[in-house]
Protein backbone atom coordinates (compact mmCIF):
# COMPACT_ATOMS: atom_id res chain seq x y z
CA UNK A 1 0.00 0.00 0.00
CA UNK A 2 1.41 3.37 -0.86
CA UNK A 3 -0.75 5.31 0.87
CA UNK A 4 0.40 7.35 3.76
CA UNK A 5 -1.79 7.95 6.57
CA UNK A 6 -1.67 11.06 8.86
CA UNK A 7 -3.77 10.29 12.37
CA UNK A 8 -4.98 13.83 14.30
CA UNK A 9 -5.77 13.88 18.19
CA UNK A 10 -6.37 15.93 20.54
CA UNK A 11 -5.81 16.81 24.25
CA UNK A 12 -6.84 18.96 26.77
CA UNK A 13 -10.23 20.34 25.60
CA UNK A 14 -12.86 19.63 23.23
CA UNK A 15 -13.52 22.40 20.33
CA UNK A 16 -9.61 22.72 20.27
CA UNK A 17 -10.41 23.23 16.11
CA UNK A 18 -8.45 20.27 15.62
CA UNK A 19 -10.77 19.46 12.93
CA UNK A 20 -9.43 22.91 11.31
CA UNK A 21 -5.92 21.88 12.18
CA UNK A 22 -6.83 18.78 10.07
CA UNK A 23 -8.41 20.29 7.18
CA UNK A 24 -5.52 23.39 7.33
CA UNK A 25 -2.88 20.40 6.86
CA UNK A 26 -4.99 18.78 4.10
CA UNK A 27 -5.52 21.75 1.95
CA UNK A 28 -1.65 22.13 2.27
CA UNK A 29 -0.80 18.96 0.38
CA UNK A 30 -3.39 19.12 -2.15
CA UNK A 31 -1.69 22.04 -2.88
CA UNK A 32 1.53 20.67 -2.90
CA UNK A 33 -0.12 17.90 -5.41
CA UNK A 34 -0.65 15.52 -4.08
CA UNK A 35 -4.41 13.64 -3.71
CA UNK A 36 -5.69 14.27 -0.27
CA UNK A 37 -9.05 11.95 1.82
CA UNK A 38 -10.07 13.15 4.96
CA UNK A 39 -11.90 11.15 7.65
CA UNK A 40 -13.86 11.18 10.62
CA UNK A 41 -13.63 8.91 13.68
CA UNK A 42 -16.56 9.63 15.97
CA UNK A 43 -16.60 7.42 19.09
CA UNK A 44 -20.00 7.69 20.01
CA UNK A 45 -22.38 4.56 19.18
CA UNK A 46 -24.80 5.73 16.82
CA UNK A 47 -24.06 4.34 13.52
CA UNK A 48 -24.41 7.66 11.64
CA UNK A 49 -25.74 10.94 13.42
CA UNK A 50 -28.79 10.74 11.01
CA UNK A 51 -30.61 9.76 14.07
CA UNK A 52 -29.49 12.54 16.49
CA UNK A 53 -30.89 15.49 17.42
CA UNK A 54 -29.68 18.67 15.91
CA UNK A 55 -29.06 19.98 19.22
CA UNK A 56 -27.12 17.17 20.35
CA UNK A 57 -24.84 17.41 17.44
CA UNK A 58 -25.43 20.44 15.22
CA UNK A 59 -26.21 19.83 11.26
CA UNK A 60 -25.92 15.95 10.02
CA UNK A 61 -23.77 16.41 6.67
CA UNK A 62 -24.43 14.63 3.63
CA UNK A 63 -22.03 13.36 1.16
CA UNK A 64 -22.98 13.06 -2.71
CA UNK A 65 -22.72 9.10 -2.55
CA UNK A 66 -25.64 9.65 0.30
CA UNK A 67 -23.85 8.83 3.74
CA UNK A 68 -25.17 11.04 7.13
CA UNK A 69 -21.92 12.38 8.65
CA UNK A 70 -21.07 14.72 11.38
CA UNK A 71 -20.20 18.43 10.26
CA UNK A 72 -16.64 17.36 9.95
CA UNK A 73 -17.05 16.59 6.69
CA UNK A 74 -18.63 19.46 5.45
CA UNK A 75 -15.32 21.71 6.92
CA UNK A 76 -13.30 19.39 5.29
CA UNK A 77 -15.26 19.20 1.70
CA UNK A 78 -15.52 22.58 1.88
CA UNK A 79 -11.33 23.58 2.90
CA UNK A 80 -10.08 21.06 0.06
CA UNK A 81 -12.62 21.74 -2.44
CA UNK A 82 -13.22 17.91 -2.80
CA UNK A 83 -16.18 15.59 -2.85
CA UNK A 84 -16.11 13.36 0.38
CA UNK A 85 -17.46 9.51 0.53
CA UNK A 86 -18.95 7.39 3.01
CA UNK A 87 -15.26 6.37 3.36
CA UNK A 88 -15.03 9.46 5.31
CA UNK A 89 -17.32 8.97 8.37
CA UNK A 90 -16.41 6.28 10.92
CA UNK A 91 -18.50 5.91 14.18
CA UNK A 92 -17.81 3.35 16.95
CA UNK A 93 -21.45 2.51 16.21
CA UNK A 94 -20.64 1.44 12.46
CA UNK A 95 -17.47 -0.42 13.82
CA UNK A 96 -19.51 -2.16 16.65
CA UNK A 97 -22.33 -3.25 13.94
CA UNK A 98 -20.14 -4.61 11.27
CA UNK A 99 -17.92 -6.98 13.94
CA UNK A 100 -21.29 -8.07 15.59
CA UNK A 101 -22.97 -8.74 12.33
CA UNK A 102 -19.56 -10.71 11.24
CA UNK A 103 -20.28 -12.94 14.98
CA UNK A 104 -23.64 -13.58 14.02
CA UNK A 105 -22.29 -14.85 10.54
CA UNK A 106 -20.06 -17.05 12.41
CA UNK A 107 -17.44 -15.86 10.61
CA UNK A 108 -14.74 -15.76 13.39
CA UNK A 109 -14.99 -19.08 13.59
CA UNK A 110 -15.31 -20.00 17.37
CA UNK A 111 -13.41 -17.01 18.29
CA UNK A 112 -13.91 -14.73 21.24
CA UNK A 113 -14.62 -11.35 20.10
CA UNK A 114 -13.06 -8.81 21.48
CA UNK A 115 -11.92 -4.97 21.20
CA UNK A 116 -8.21 -5.99 20.01
CA UNK A 117 -7.78 -7.60 17.48
CA UNK A 118 -11.27 -7.82 16.19
CA UNK A 119 -12.59 -3.91 16.49
CA UNK A 120 -8.92 -2.94 16.11
CA UNK A 121 -8.82 -4.47 12.77
CA UNK A 122 -12.40 -3.74 11.45
CA UNK A 123 -11.00 0.00 12.18
CA UNK A 124 -7.79 -0.15 10.81
CA UNK A 125 -9.67 -2.06 7.85
CA UNK A 126 -11.14 1.18 7.39
CA UNK A 127 -8.26 3.37 6.65
CA UNK A 128 -7.47 0.67 4.18
CA UNK A 129 -10.52 1.13 2.56
CA UNK A 130 -10.51 4.70 2.62
CA UNK A 131 -7.29 4.66 1.04
CA UNK A 132 -8.28 2.03 -1.66
CA UNK A 133 -11.67 3.96 -2.59
CA UNK A 134 -10.07 7.21 -2.83
CA UNK A 135 -7.05 5.88 -4.30
CA UNK A 136 -5.05 8.63 -2.33
CA UNK A 137 -1.65 9.59 -1.64
CA UNK A 138 -2.20 10.37 1.87
CA UNK A 139 -5.07 10.11 3.98
CA UNK A 140 -5.50 12.50 7.11
CA UNK A 141 -7.71 10.93 9.74
CA UNK A 142 -9.38 13.08 12.47
CA UNK A 143 -9.68 10.60 15.96
CA UNK A 144 -12.78 12.61 17.45
CA UNK A 145 -13.12 13.30 20.97
CA UNK A 146 -9.77 14.01 23.31
CA UNK A 147 -7.30 11.58 24.28
CA UNK A 148 -8.06 10.53 27.90
CA UNK A 149 -12.05 9.56 26.61
CA UNK A 150 -12.99 5.84 27.24
CA UNK A 151 -14.64 5.70 23.91
CA UNK A 152 -11.71 6.70 21.94
CA UNK A 153 -9.44 4.14 23.49
CA UNK A 154 -9.79 1.21 20.58
CA UNK A 155 -9.00 3.98 17.70
CA UNK A 156 -6.49 5.57 19.12
CA UNK A 157 -5.49 1.43 19.85
CA UNK A 158 -5.96 0.42 16.18
CA UNK A 159 -3.79 3.35 14.93
CA UNK A 160 -1.05 2.66 17.30
CA UNK A 161 -1.09 -0.71 15.73
CA UNK A 162 -0.90 1.05 12.00
CA UNK A 163 2.42 2.31 13.20
CA UNK A 164 3.47 -0.65 14.14
CA UNK A 165 2.54 -2.74 10.52
CA UNK A 166 2.87 0.01 8.33
CA UNK A 167 5.98 1.84 9.77
CA UNK A 168 7.30 5.19 10.59
CA UNK A 169 7.60 6.11 7.30
CA UNK A 170 3.73 5.54 5.97
CA UNK A 171 2.51 6.37 9.85
CA UNK A 172 2.29 10.33 11.15
CA UNK A 173 0.94 11.15 14.51
CA UNK A 174 -0.05 15.04 14.74
CA UNK A 175 -1.19 15.67 18.17
CA UNK A 176 -3.32 19.31 18.74
CA UNK A 177 -3.36 20.85 22.47
CA UNK A 178 -4.06 24.04 24.15
CA UNK A 179 -1.59 26.15 25.57
CA UNK A 180 -3.19 28.64 27.87
CA UNK A 181 -2.17 31.87 28.67
CA UNK A 182 -2.47 33.51 32.20
CA UNK A 183 -3.09 37.12 31.97
CA UNK A 184 -1.90 38.33 35.59
CA UNK A 185 0.95 36.10 35.07
CA UNK A 186 1.46 36.71 31.28
CA UNK A 187 2.55 33.02 30.77
CA UNK A 188 1.53 30.92 28.40
CA UNK A 189 1.19 27.34 30.00
CA UNK A 190 2.53 24.12 28.90
CA UNK A 191 1.98 21.63 31.46
CA UNK A 192 -1.25 20.81 30.51
CA UNK A 193 0.32 19.75 26.58
CA UNK A 194 2.64 17.64 28.82
CA UNK A 195 0.01 15.85 30.61
CA UNK A 196 -1.47 15.32 27.16
CA UNK A 197 1.12 13.98 25.62
CA UNK A 198 2.12 11.80 28.44
CA UNK A 199 -1.52 9.88 28.20
CA UNK A 200 -0.72 9.25 24.61
CA UNK A 201 2.51 7.61 25.09
CA UNK A 202 0.90 5.96 27.40
CA UNK A 203 -1.51 4.22 25.02
CA UNK A 204 1.82 4.00 23.16
CA UNK A 205 1.42 6.75 20.52
CA UNK A 206 4.36 9.15 20.91
CA UNK A 207 3.53 12.42 18.55
CA UNK A 208 5.51 13.33 15.42
CA UNK A 209 4.39 16.73 15.87
CA UNK A 210 2.40 19.24 17.87
CA UNK A 211 0.26 22.20 17.07
CA UNK A 212 -0.52 24.56 19.99
CA UNK A 213 -3.68 26.00 19.76
CA UNK A 214 -2.95 29.33 22.17
CA UNK A 215 -4.77 32.78 22.34
CA UNK A 216 -1.92 34.76 21.96
CA UNK A 217 1.38 34.27 19.82
CA UNK A 218 4.40 31.79 21.71
CA UNK A 219 7.84 32.38 22.50
CA UNK A 220 10.49 30.24 21.76
CA UNK A 221 11.07 29.18 24.76
CA UNK A 222 7.11 27.60 24.94
CA UNK A 223 8.03 25.52 22.04
CA UNK A 224 11.42 24.89 23.26
CA UNK A 225 9.48 23.66 26.58
CA UNK A 226 7.25 21.47 24.78
CA UNK A 227 9.66 19.97 22.34
CA UNK A 228 12.03 18.79 25.03
CA UNK A 229 9.11 17.66 27.75
CA UNK A 230 6.90 16.11 24.98
CA UNK A 231 10.03 14.54 22.81
CA UNK A 232 9.15 16.12 19.43
CA UNK A 233 11.51 18.06 17.75
CA UNK A 234 11.42 21.59 17.35
CA UNK A 235 10.99 21.41 13.93
CA UNK A 236 7.88 19.30 14.71
CA UNK A 237 6.56 22.16 17.08
CA UNK A 238 3.68 24.08 15.44
CA UNK A 239 1.45 27.06 16.50
CA UNK A 240 -1.93 28.18 15.57
CA UNK A 241 -2.87 31.31 17.50
CA UNK A 242 -6.05 32.48 17.15
CA UNK A 243 -6.62 34.13 13.97
CA UNK A 244 -8.72 37.16 12.38
CA UNK A 245 -10.00 35.05 9.54
CA UNK A 246 -10.23 31.24 9.91
CA UNK A 247 -8.26 30.76 6.67
CA UNK A 248 -4.96 32.19 7.63
CA UNK A 249 -3.98 29.40 9.55
CA UNK A 250 -3.05 27.54 6.44
CA UNK A 251 -0.91 30.12 5.24
CA UNK A 252 0.33 30.49 9.29
CA UNK A 253 1.28 26.67 9.17
CA UNK A 254 3.08 26.66 5.82
CA UNK A 255 5.15 29.57 7.24
CA UNK A 256 6.25 27.27 9.96
CA UNK A 257 6.70 24.33 7.65
CA UNK A 258 4.25 21.77 8.47
CA UNK A 259 4.11 20.86 5.05
CA UNK A 260 7.48 20.47 4.41
CA UNK A 261 8.21 18.59 7.96
CA UNK A 262 4.79 16.38 7.18
CA UNK A 263 6.72 15.25 3.39
CA UNK A 264 9.84 14.79 4.76
CA UNK A 265 8.29 12.30 7.48
CA UNK A 266 7.05 10.59 4.75
CA UNK A 267 10.10 11.01 1.96
CA UNK A 268 8.03 12.63 -0.66
CA UNK A 269 9.15 15.56 -2.89
CA UNK A 270 6.62 17.81 -3.84
CA UNK A 271 6.65 21.51 -5.32
CA UNK A 272 5.77 24.00 -3.84
CA UNK A 273 2.37 25.48 -2.97
CA UNK A 274 0.82 28.49 -3.84
CA UNK A 275 -0.60 30.27 -1.67
CA UNK A 276 -1.11 33.36 -3.52
CA UNK A 277 -4.72 32.79 -4.24
CA UNK A 278 -5.71 31.85 -0.65
CA UNK A 279 -3.92 35.09 0.36
CA UNK A 280 -5.96 37.00 -2.38
CA UNK A 281 -9.20 35.77 -0.99
CA UNK A 282 -8.11 36.76 2.80
CA UNK A 283 -7.58 40.25 1.87
CA UNK A 284 -10.92 40.06 0.05
CA UNK A 285 -13.30 38.72 2.83
CA UNK A 286 -11.33 40.86 5.45
CA UNK A 287 -12.63 43.66 3.92
CA UNK A 288 -15.79 43.34 2.41
CA UNK A 289 -17.36 46.44 1.18
CA UNK A 290 -20.70 45.67 2.00
CA UNK A 291 -23.29 44.77 5.07
CA UNK A 292 -26.39 42.36 3.89
CA UNK A 293 -28.50 41.25 6.67
CA UNK A 294 -30.43 37.74 6.65
CA UNK A 295 -33.14 36.37 8.84
CA UNK A 296 -32.95 32.60 8.93
CA UNK A 297 -36.13 31.09 10.68
CA UNK A 298 -35.51 27.68 12.22
CA UNK A 299 -36.26 25.19 14.64
CA UNK A 300 -32.70 25.00 15.93
CA UNK A 301 -31.39 28.75 16.14
CA UNK A 302 -29.54 28.16 19.90
CA UNK A 303 -27.18 25.60 18.39
CA UNK A 304 -25.47 27.66 15.44
CA UNK A 305 -24.00 24.41 14.54
CA UNK A 306 -27.36 23.25 13.72
CA UNK A 307 -27.34 25.31 10.73
CA UNK A 308 -23.72 25.41 9.64
CA UNK A 309 -23.14 24.75 6.18
CA UNK A 310 -26.45 27.44 5.48
CA UNK A 311 -24.03 29.90 7.05
CA UNK A 312 -20.99 29.13 5.53
CA UNK A 313 -22.87 29.36 2.28
CA UNK A 314 -24.62 32.41 3.02
CA UNK A 315 -21.17 34.05 4.06
CA UNK A 316 -19.57 32.46 0.76
CA UNK A 317 -21.82 33.56 -1.29
CA UNK A 318 -21.34 37.21 0.48
CA UNK A 319 -17.30 36.96 -0.01
CA UNK A 320 -18.40 36.63 -3.94
CA UNK A 321 -20.63 39.53 -3.61
CA UNK A 322 -18.21 41.66 -1.76
CA UNK A 323 -20.50 41.64 0.80
CA UNK A 324 -20.12 40.39 4.60
CA UNK A 325 -23.71 38.69 5.35
CA UNK A 326 -24.53 38.78 9.00
CA UNK A 327 -27.31 35.96 9.54
CA UNK A 328 -30.33 36.66 12.47
CA UNK A 329 -30.93 32.82 14.18
CA UNK A 330 -34.67 33.83 14.61
CA UNK A 331 -36.56 31.32 16.86
CA UNK A 332 -39.19 29.64 13.97
CA UNK A 333 -41.74 29.33 17.36
CA UNK A 334 -41.72 33.20 18.46
CA UNK A 335 -43.37 34.36 14.65
CA UNK A 336 -46.90 34.49 14.24
CA UNK A 337 -48.73 36.24 11.63
CA UNK A 338 -49.73 39.39 13.75
CA UNK A 339 -45.84 39.87 14.35
CA UNK A 340 -44.39 38.44 11.00
CA UNK A 341 -43.80 41.68 9.23
CA UNK A 342 -41.79 43.44 12.59
CA UNK A 343 -39.97 40.66 12.86
CA UNK A 344 -38.79 40.54 9.80
CA UNK A 345 -38.95 43.23 7.70
CA UNK A 346 -35.61 44.80 8.83
CA UNK A 347 -34.01 42.22 7.21
CA UNK A 348 -32.52 42.40 3.35
CA UNK A 349 -33.40 38.66 2.91
CA UNK A 350 -35.22 35.75 4.31
CA UNK A 351 -33.64 32.00 4.16
CA UNK A 352 -36.01 29.08 5.88
CA UNK A 353 -33.77 26.16 5.79
CA UNK A 354 -34.38 22.51 6.58
CA UNK A 355 -36.45 21.03 9.48
CA UNK A 356 -38.39 18.12 10.17
CA UNK A 357 -41.66 18.20 12.88
CA UNK A 358 -44.28 20.25 12.70
CA UNK A 359 -43.18 21.96 16.17
CA UNK A 360 -42.12 25.76 14.86
CA UNK A 361 -43.56 25.41 11.01
CA UNK A 362 -46.43 28.08 11.44
CA UNK A 363 -43.72 30.46 12.11
CA UNK A 364 -41.77 29.09 9.10
CA UNK A 365 -45.16 29.33 6.60
CA UNK A 366 -45.70 33.05 8.32
CA UNK A 367 -42.14 34.50 7.52
CA UNK A 368 -42.78 32.94 3.55
CA UNK A 369 -45.67 34.50 3.62
CA UNK A 370 -44.41 37.72 4.73
CA UNK A 371 -41.66 37.14 2.05
CA UNK A 372 -44.15 36.51 -0.47
CA UNK A 373 -46.19 39.09 -0.24
CA UNK A 374 -43.85 42.02 0.85
CA UNK A 375 -41.68 41.05 -2.14
CA UNK A 376 -38.37 40.37 0.21
CA UNK A 377 -35.94 37.49 -1.24
CA UNK A 378 -36.69 34.41 -0.02
CA UNK A 379 -34.43 31.14 -0.45
CA UNK A 380 -36.15 28.39 0.97
CA UNK A 381 -34.67 24.79 1.59
CA UNK A 382 -35.63 21.68 1.84
CA UNK A 383 -38.27 21.86 4.80
CA UNK A 384 -38.62 25.46 4.20
CA UNK A 385 -39.50 24.70 0.41
CA UNK A 386 -42.48 22.01 1.30
CA UNK A 387 -43.61 24.89 3.45
CA UNK A 388 -43.46 27.39 0.86
CA UNK A 389 -45.81 24.85 -1.31
CA UNK A 390 -48.10 24.43 1.53
CA UNK A 391 -48.49 28.21 1.90
CA UNK A 392 -49.29 29.00 -1.52
CA UNK A 393 -51.84 26.17 -1.63
CA UNK A 394 -53.67 27.22 1.63
CA UNK A 395 -53.29 30.85 0.76
CA UNK A 396 -53.51 31.73 -2.85
CA UNK A 397 -55.01 28.36 -4.42
CA UNK A 398 -57.91 28.48 -1.85
CA UNK A 399 -56.48 24.95 -0.80
CA UNK A 400 -57.54 24.83 3.09
CA UNK A 401 -55.97 22.47 4.82
CA UNK A 402 -53.35 21.84 2.77
CA UNK A 403 -50.83 19.92 4.52
CA UNK A 404 -47.78 17.85 4.41
CA UNK A 405 -48.79 14.19 5.91
CA UNK A 406 -45.59 14.31 7.97
CA UNK A 407 -47.73 15.81 10.54
CA UNK A 408 -51.49 15.51 9.20
CA UNK A 409 -51.73 12.28 7.34
CA UNK A 410 -55.79 13.17 7.61
CA UNK A 411 -55.29 16.28 6.03
CA UNK A 412 -57.98 17.70 2.95
CA UNK A 413 -55.33 18.05 0.46
CA UNK A 414 -52.04 16.36 0.91
CA UNK A 415 -49.70 18.47 -1.13
CA UNK A 416 -46.53 17.30 0.84
CA UNK A 417 -46.77 13.14 1.17
CA UNK A 418 -44.66 10.15 1.62
CA UNK A 419 -44.60 8.34 -1.59
CA UNK A 420 -43.81 4.77 -0.88
CA UNK A 421 -41.81 2.69 -3.30
CA UNK A 422 -40.05 5.92 -4.35
CA UNK A 423 -37.18 4.67 -1.78
CA UNK A 424 -37.01 1.45 -2.48
CA UNK A 425 -33.19 0.00 -2.57
CA UNK A 426 -32.27 3.30 -0.49
CA UNK A 427 -30.76 1.63 2.78
CA UNK A 428 -28.75 3.98 4.90
CA UNK A 429 -31.29 6.04 7.14
CA UNK A 430 -34.04 3.15 6.28
CA UNK A 431 -36.61 5.75 4.24
CA UNK A 432 -34.56 8.87 3.84
CA UNK A 433 -34.01 9.96 0.31
CA UNK A 434 -29.90 10.64 0.78
CA UNK A 435 -27.51 12.14 -1.78
CA UNK A 436 -26.88 13.47 -4.88
CA UNK A 437 -29.75 13.51 -7.43
CA UNK A 438 -30.32 15.03 -10.76
CA UNK A 439 -32.62 17.99 -11.59
CA UNK A 440 -33.47 19.45 -14.39
CA UNK A 441 -34.16 22.90 -14.95
CA UNK A 442 -36.65 24.40 -16.96
CA UNK A 443 -35.76 26.85 -19.95
CA UNK A 444 -36.27 30.45 -19.04
CA UNK A 445 -36.47 29.96 -15.24
CA UNK A 446 -34.93 31.72 -12.62
CA UNK A 447 -33.20 28.54 -11.45
CA UNK A 448 -31.96 28.02 -14.96
CA UNK A 449 -30.52 31.61 -14.71
CA UNK A 450 -28.77 31.34 -11.97
CA UNK A 451 -26.91 27.55 -12.49
CA UNK A 452 -26.53 28.63 -15.93
CA UNK A 453 -26.90 25.31 -16.78
CA UNK A 454 -29.71 22.74 -17.86
CA UNK A 455 -28.91 19.97 -15.54
CA UNK A 456 -27.70 19.90 -12.05
CA UNK A 457 -26.73 17.26 -8.97
CA UNK A 458 -27.64 18.25 -5.62
CA UNK A 459 -27.54 16.70 -2.79
CA UNK A 460 -30.78 15.37 -0.54
CA UNK A 461 -31.75 14.28 2.82
CA UNK A 462 -35.56 14.18 3.20
CA UNK A 463 -38.67 11.49 3.61
CA UNK A 464 -41.71 13.78 1.97
CA UNK A 465 -41.91 14.92 -1.49
CA UNK A 466 -44.33 17.17 -3.14
CA UNK A 467 -47.04 15.64 -4.29
CA UNK A 468 -47.59 14.39 -8.06
CA UNK A 469 -50.97 14.65 -8.03
CA UNK A 470 -51.39 18.27 -7.19
CA UNK A 471 -48.01 19.32 -9.12
CA UNK A 472 -50.32 20.35 -12.31
CA UNK A 473 -52.48 22.56 -9.76
CA UNK A 474 -49.33 24.36 -8.40
CA UNK A 475 -47.50 24.51 -11.60
CA UNK A 476 -50.90 26.51 -13.12
CA UNK A 477 -51.79 28.30 -9.85
CA UNK A 478 -48.83 30.17 -10.17
CA UNK A 479 -45.57 28.54 -8.27
CA UNK A 480 -43.69 27.45 -11.27
CA UNK A 481 -42.11 24.23 -10.76
CA UNK A 482 -38.47 24.71 -12.56
CA UNK A 483 -36.75 21.86 -11.39
CA UNK A 484 -37.57 18.22 -11.52
CA UNK A 485 -35.51 14.61 -11.41
CA UNK A 486 -35.75 13.66 -14.93
CA UNK A 487 -36.08 9.92 -13.75
CA UNK A 488 -39.15 10.34 -11.51
CA UNK A 489 -40.21 13.50 -12.57
CA UNK A 490 -40.55 14.70 -8.63
CA UNK A 491 -40.28 18.33 -8.36
CA UNK A 492 -36.99 19.70 -7.03
CA UNK A 493 -37.56 23.55 -7.18
CA UNK A 494 -40.14 25.83 -7.13
CA UNK A 495 -40.68 29.90 -8.19
CA UNK A 496 -42.67 32.40 -8.05
CA UNK A 497 -41.93 34.43 -11.45
CA UNK A 498 -43.40 38.01 -10.74
CA UNK A 499 -41.50 38.39 -7.89
CA UNK A 500 -38.22 40.06 -7.06
CA UNK A 501 -36.59 36.57 -5.90
CA UNK A 502 -38.89 33.92 -4.43
CA UNK A 503 -37.31 30.55 -4.84
CA UNK A 504 -36.93 26.71 -3.18
CA UNK A 505 -35.42 23.42 -3.92
CA UNK A 506 -35.99 19.81 -2.10
CA UNK A 507 -32.48 19.80 -2.12
CA UNK A 508 -29.91 21.11 0.19
CA UNK A 509 -27.73 22.98 -1.76
CA UNK A 510 -25.50 23.87 1.30
CA UNK A 511 -24.20 20.72 0.85
CA UNK A 512 -22.17 21.83 -2.68
CA UNK A 513 -21.23 25.54 -1.73
CA UNK A 514 -17.45 25.75 -1.40
CA UNK A 515 -15.74 29.28 0.13
CA UNK A 516 -14.71 30.23 -3.01
CA UNK A 517 -17.16 28.70 -5.23
CA UNK A 518 -20.86 29.42 -3.79
CA UNK A 519 -24.08 28.00 -4.55
CA UNK A 520 -25.92 29.72 -7.16
CA UNK A 521 -28.97 29.82 -5.46
CA UNK A 522 -27.14 31.22 -2.55
CA UNK A 523 -25.40 33.79 -4.88
CA UNK A 524 -28.65 34.58 -6.16
CA UNK A 525 -30.30 35.03 -2.61
CA UNK A 526 -27.79 37.74 -1.67
CA UNK A 527 -27.76 39.47 -4.80
CA UNK A 528 -31.41 39.75 -4.70
CA UNK A 529 -31.07 40.80 -0.93
CA UNK A 530 -28.40 43.49 -1.99
CA UNK A 531 -31.03 44.90 -4.51
CA UNK A 532 -33.46 44.90 -1.92
CA UNK A 533 -31.88 46.84 0.96
CA UNK A 534 -30.87 49.72 -2.22
CA UNK A 535 -34.24 49.40 -3.51
CA UNK A 536 -35.86 50.02 0.16
CA UNK A 537 -33.66 52.66 1.41
CA UNK A 538 -34.02 54.40 -1.79
CA UNK A 539 -37.78 54.74 -1.23
CA UNK A 540 -37.25 55.68 2.73
CA UNK A 541 -34.28 58.41 0.85
CA UNK A 542 -37.75 59.19 -1.35
CA UNK A 543 -40.03 59.37 1.12
CA UNK A 544 -37.90 61.59 3.28
CA UNK A 545 -37.17 64.03 0.64
CA UNK A 546 -40.99 64.28 0.27
CA UNK A 547 -41.64 64.45 3.88
CA UNK A 548 -44.21 61.66 3.17
CA UNK A 549 -44.46 58.97 5.96
CA UNK A 550 -43.91 55.64 4.81
N1 LIG B 1 -39.11 16.85 7.19
C1 LIG B 1 -39.05 16.94 5.78
C2 LIG B 1 -38.93 15.58 5.12
O1 LIG B 1 -38.60 14.62 5.76
C3 LIG B 1 -37.91 17.84 5.35
C4 LIG B 1 -36.56 17.31 5.69
C5 LIG B 1 -35.47 18.34 5.61
O2 LIG B 1 -35.73 19.54 5.60
N2 LIG B 1 -34.22 17.91 5.58
O3 LIG B 1 -39.15 15.46 3.94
Amino acid sequence: MDTKFIFVTGGVVSSLGKGISASSLGMLLKRRGLKVFMQKFDPYLNVDPGTMSPYQHGEVYVTEDGAETDLDIGHYERWLDVNLTKESSVTSGKVYSSVIARERHGDYLGATVQVIPHVTNEIKQRLVDAASASGADIVITEIGGTVGDIESLPFLEAIRQARLQWGYGSTMFVHNTLVPYLRTSEESKTKPTQHSVKELTGLGIQPDAIILRSEVPLDAHTRDKVSLFCNVPLSGVFEADDCQCLYELPIKLHEQGIDDYVLEHFGIAAPEPDMSKLQGFIDRITNLKKTVRIALVGKYVELKDAYISVSQALKAAGYALDADVKIEYIKSMNVTRANAAEMLSGYDGLIVPGGFGTRGSEGKKESIRFARESGMPFLGICFGMQLAVIEYCEDVLGMKGANSTEFDPECDYPVIDYLRGQHDGIDMGGTLRLGGYECHLREGSLARKLYGKDDIVERHRHRYEVNPSYVERINEGGLAVSGTNPGSGLVEIVELPGHPFFIACQFHPEFTSRPMKPNPLFKGLIEAALAHQEAVSYTHLRAHETGRNL
